[in-house]
């Protein structure tokens, strides 16, 4: 009998690739994947650990779970077990704990599981049998269910793992270990088998990204390299890049992305503070100068790059200066999208002994100015591009992303999943959604 297992997703792009990764086997082994909301046999929830509140919103997915069918065998993996241990997650409800390195078994754990949970008389399931849902599955953003109907558009890839930057906030260097890069040879042998099921965006992504090859010099293999060899395979459309180092932005980094024609002009450059005396607490190995140029480099090779980037307030410490520093960075910098973070104290890290941690109630009001100057900056962004012509690779619903990873709808006729199609933006729904109009 086919068993059902469902799995939600949370944290960064490295762990939605992970889940795909999973959703991938379990259907190749024969079990249907469908969505979190649903009755299934096995409920797998990708945990993150980043702060205190994806530690509880990791919990809270494991409870929902277990009250979606009481009788499910409840499997948490990754960095919410890396950081507290299989023994203190399995007595939370959880039947099956896994550290991230061992999400790849995850077929192997549950047939385990059977094997060891089946009653006489009772056969064991078909493996090999493939699921009715299709191979492929959808990956969105930062947190998203995993249901088995396959739509091909944008695939994450995860190429690097790992960190040693250490920055005083984050647990992910203990959590992840050091970094780790996929071999160039290999990416692009998978990237070849993707495009050939359909899939025409790829999102290289990784813990450190721009760290990727560092740990195989003698390969002599680096990240610029790899995006050009991506980018000369047939049907690669669109190439992505997850989050960058501002310090790897050089004039030479710029000018060879320059030459990447498939390279969308949409980066995302982690910033975390516009102070400079945060961001030597935090032991972010850069001055918001250094940042700035970095942003001038991009914008003097790219016609109005969409740069996007995250912030977190409330550091332990953070004056009301260093926040009106943090603010005046951003007004200034124009970022199309700021991810804002209030801070999270975690057990084990340099910031979690510091002096001076602030209020939840300072963390959240400093979030809510940033998010109205976050929604002011987006606007102006997206009207700028009023009237420019666009590129739409469409998903659901007639609606799609352009090249800078503006969200847009079509109203004009029935657009299928994956097509791309070019057009003027025109203006907005009323609902705020820019409007695609297709050329003629
Ligand atoms: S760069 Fe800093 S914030 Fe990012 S994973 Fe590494 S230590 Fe964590």
């Amino acid at each position: 009998m086919r068993k059902f297992v469902a799995i939600h997703n949370l944290g960064c792009k490295v762990n939605a690739y992970e889940t795909e990764v999973m959703a991938e086997k379990l259907i190749e082994a024969g079990y249907s994947v469908v969505s979190f909301e649903e009755k299934a046999d096995y409920y797998v929830v990708n945990t993150c650990s980043v702060t205190n509140i994806a530690d509880r919103k990791s919990r809270q997915m494991l409870h929902r779970a277990g009250k979606l069918n009481p009788d499910a065998v409840i499997i948490a993996v990754g960095c919410y077990v890396d950081t507290h241990g299989r023994d203190e997650v399995c007595l939370e409800g959880v039947d099956i704990a896994l550290p991230n390195t061992e999400k790849g078994n995850i077929v192997e754990v549950i047939k385990a599981w059977e094997d060891s949970h089946r009653t006489e008389g009772e056969e064991a399931g078909s493996p090999g049998e493939r699921a009715a849902y299709g191979e492929a599955i959808r990956s969105s953003g930062e947190e998203h269910h995993i249901s088995g109907e396959g739509i091909y558009t944008r695939k994450f890839l995860k190429v690097q793992d790992g960190c040693n930057m250490f920055c005083s906030y984050c647990i992910i260097p203990y959590a992840r270990g050091r970094i780790r890069s996929k071999r160039i040879s290999d990416v692009i042998a998978l990237i070849s088998s993707l495009t050939e099921k359909g899939y025409r965006e790829f999102v290289l992504t990784g813990i450190h990204l721009s760290s990727y090859g560092l740990d195989r010099p003698e390969d002599n293999e680096d990240l610029l390299k790899l995006i050009e060899e991506a980018d000369k395979l047939p049907g690669v459309e669109r190439l992505r890049l997850g989050s960058l180092e501002p310090r790897i932005v050089t004039k030479e980094f710029a000018e060879r992305l320059k030459g990447v024609k498939s390279l969308c002009p949409h980066f995302h450059l982690s910033l975390q503070s516009g102070s400079d005396t945060v961001l030597k607490r935090m032991n972010r190995h850069y001055t918001t100068e250094e940042y700035l140029q970095s942003v001038e480099i991009l914008r003097s090779y790219f016609d109005d790059p969409a740069l996007t980037t995250d912030v977190i307030t409330g550091f332990p410490g953070e004056t009301e200066e260093e926040f009106k520093e943090t603010y005046g960075f951003i007004e200034r910098t124009g970022f199309y999208e700021t991810h804002i973070f209030p801070y999270s104290r975690r057990r084990g890290t340099a910031a979690d002994r510091m002096e001076g941690q602030l209020a939840n109630s300072v963390k959240h009001e400093r979030l809510k100015v940033l998010k109205a100057l976050d929604s002011e900056k987006r606007k102006e962004y997206e009207d700028r591009h009023i009237g420019r012509e666009a590129e739409v690779l469409f998903e659901d619903g007639n609606e799609g992303y352009t090249r800078e990873y503006i969200r847009v709808k079509c109203p004009e006729g029935e657009i299928k999943s994956g097509e791309i199609h070019r057009g003027i933006i025109t203006g907005r729904d009323v609902d705020g959604t820019p409007v695609f109009t297709l050329s003629s």
